[in-house]
C-alpha cells in the first residue's frame, strides 16, 4: 500500500507527509473494538485482565497492570517507591520529559546524567557520579528502543541500594542478551501512543515479578482504593476502603481489546523495523554524512526511532536539513530537546547548559528518519532520494 499518494493534491502537506511514525491498524483489531463496545464491560471488565495476562507472558513478566498513558505507568510505578521532597532520581536528559516528569509529580527532583555519544543511552560513568546520600533510584530510558545494558544497570543499583525503572516506552518487542524488554529491570513502563511499538489509541503498562507492587500499582490506577469492582463483585460486598491517595488511571476494555489484538501483531512488527534499519545502514548513510547511531550485538533493538547524527562534513545544519526533507514530504523529527533544558526544569531546578555537555552536543545534530511497519519500499526510497538530492544540493 502507498502511503503518499500521487492523487492528492500538495497543500495538503501534513496528510502527503510520509510521517516518522505511524499506528497500523486492521479489520481484526477494529472487530475486537467493537465487540467490547458490543458486551457488558467497557471498562474494568475482561478484556483488559485478558490483555495483561498476555502482555505479561509476551514480556517475561509475572505481572502486567495497564493504566490509561505511559506517563500514568511511569506516575505509578514510582510510587511504589515512597518518594518524597529531599529524594533525587537519576534521569537522562534525551527522552520525553514524562520520564523527569514523572519524579517532579511526587515531590521529588530528577538529577540529570549525561549520555554515550554514540547510543544517547544512559552514560553509566557519568551515572555512579552523580550518584549522592539523596539519591533513590534510576530511571533507564531505553532510548529508540534500544534496552539499556540491564547487567550493569543492576550492578550500580544493587551496590548504593537504589530502585531501577525501566522507562521501556521505545523498546516494547526489544530484548538484552535474550531476555525480553519488560522483566529486565525491578519495574518497567510502557506507553501505547500511536507512534509507539503498538497502540491503544492513550493507554500504558507497568510489569513486575512482584506481587505486592503488582498489587499497590492497582491501587494507585484505582484511587488507592483496596479493591476493585470486579473482586468486590466476586465476595458480594458493597464496601471498600481508599487506602491511600491514588487516581483513575484506569485503561478501557475497548482499549485492552485493540492492545491485545496488536500484540499478536509485535514480533513481526519488531523485525520488521529491524528489516527497514539494516535497509538504512546498507544505503550508507555514512556515505550521505548521516551516521547512525551505534547498535549493541547483545540486544535486539526494538526500532522505535531510526536516529542519525550529522556528520560536520555535511556542512548543513540540522534544522536546514530537517525543513529541506520536511518540504519534500519527508516527515522527519527531532527527538529530543534535552529535557534538563526546558524552561520547566531550568525555572524550578535551576538547570542549564553545561550539565549533560554530550546530550547537548548531540541534540543539535540528531535526526529521526521515517521508520514504521507499515512503511512501504517505496517510501523508503523516497526517504533515500530526498536525503540525496538535499545533500547533494547542498555540495554544488
Ligand atoms: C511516549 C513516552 C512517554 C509517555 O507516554 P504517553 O503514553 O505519551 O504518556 C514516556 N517516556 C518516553 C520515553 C516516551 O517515549
Amino acid at each position: 500500500m502507498l502511503r503518499k499518494s500521487a492523487l492528492q493534491p500538495d497543500s495538503l502537506v501534513s496528510s502527503s507527509m510520509l510521517p516518522y511514525s505511524r499506528q497500523s491498524i486492521d479489520d481484526r483489531d477494529i472487530e475486537a473494538v467493537v465487540r467490547v463496545l458490543r458486551s457488558d464491560w467497557l471498562t474494568t471488565g475482561p478484556s483488559v485482565e485478558a490483555f495483561e495476562e498476555a502482555f505479561a507472558r509476551a514480556t517475561g513478566a509475572r505481572y502486567a497492570v495497564a493504566v490509561n498513558s505511559g506517563t500514568a505507568a511511569l506516575h505509578a510505578a514510582l510510587h511504589v517507591f515512597d518518594l518524597g521532597p529531599g529524594d533525587e532520581v537519576l534521569v537522562p536528559p534525551i527522552t520525553f520529559a514524562a520520564s523527569a516528569n514523572a519524579v517532579v509529580y511526587h515531590g521529588a527532583s530528577p538529577i540529570f546524567c549525561d549520555v554515550e555519544p554514540s547510543t544517547l543511552l544512559i552514560d553509566m560513568e557519568n551515572l555512579e557520579e552523580k550518584i549522592t546520600p539523596r539519591t533513590r533510584g534510576i530511571v533507564a530510558v531505553d532510548y529508540a528502543g534500544q534496552p539499556c545494558d540491564y547487567d550493569r544497570l543492576r550492578q550500580i543499583a544493587a551496590k548504593h541500594g537504589l530502585f531501577l525503572l525501566a522507562d521501556a516506552c521505545h523498546s516494547l518487542g526489544g530484548s538484552y542478551k535474550g531476555r525480553p524488554v519488560g522483566s529486565l529491570a525491578e519495574l518497567n513502563a510502557f506507553s501505547f501512543h500511536p507512534v509507539k511499538p503498538l497502540t491503544t489509541g492513550e493507554g500504558g503498562m507497568v510489569t513486575t515479578s512482584d506481587s505486592q507492587v503488582a498489587r499497590r500499582l492497582k491501587q494507585f490506577r484505582n484511587h488507592g482504593i483496596d479493591r476493585d469492582h470486579h473482586q468486590r463483585a466476586e465476595i458480594r460486598s458493597w464496601s471498600y476502603e481508599m487506602i491511600e491517595l491514588g487516581h483513575n488511571y484506569r485503561l478501557t476494555d475497548f482499549q485492552a481489546a485493540l492492545g491485545l489484538a496488536q500484540l499478536r501483531n509485535l514480533a513481526e512488527w519488531t523485525a520488521r523495523r529491524n528489516r527497514i534499519a539494516n535497509d538504512y545502514y546498507q544505503v550508507p548513510l555514512s556515505k550521505l554524512g548521516l551516521t547512525p547511531l551505534q547498535r549493541h550485538a547483545d540486544r535486539y533493538h526494538a526500532y522505535h526511532l531510526f536516529v542519525v547524527r550529522i556528520d560536520p562534513v555535511c556542512g548543513i545544519e540540522r534544522d536546514r536539513l530537517f525543513n529541506a526533507l520536511r518540504a519534500e514530504g519527508i516527515g522527519v523529527q527531532v527527538h529530543y530537546r534535552p529535557v534538563h533544558l526546558h524552561p520547566f526544569y531550568v525555572n524550578r531546578f535551576g538547570t542549564g547548559p553545561g550539565e549533560c555537555p554530550v546530550a547537548e552536543e548531540a541534540y543539535q545534530n540528531i535526526l529521526s528518519l521515517p521508520i514504521f511497519p507499515s512503511m512501504t519500499e517505496v517510501d523508503f526510497s523516497n526517504v533515500i532520494s530526498a536525503i540525496t538530492r538535499v545533500l547533494e544540493g547542498e555540495r554544488s
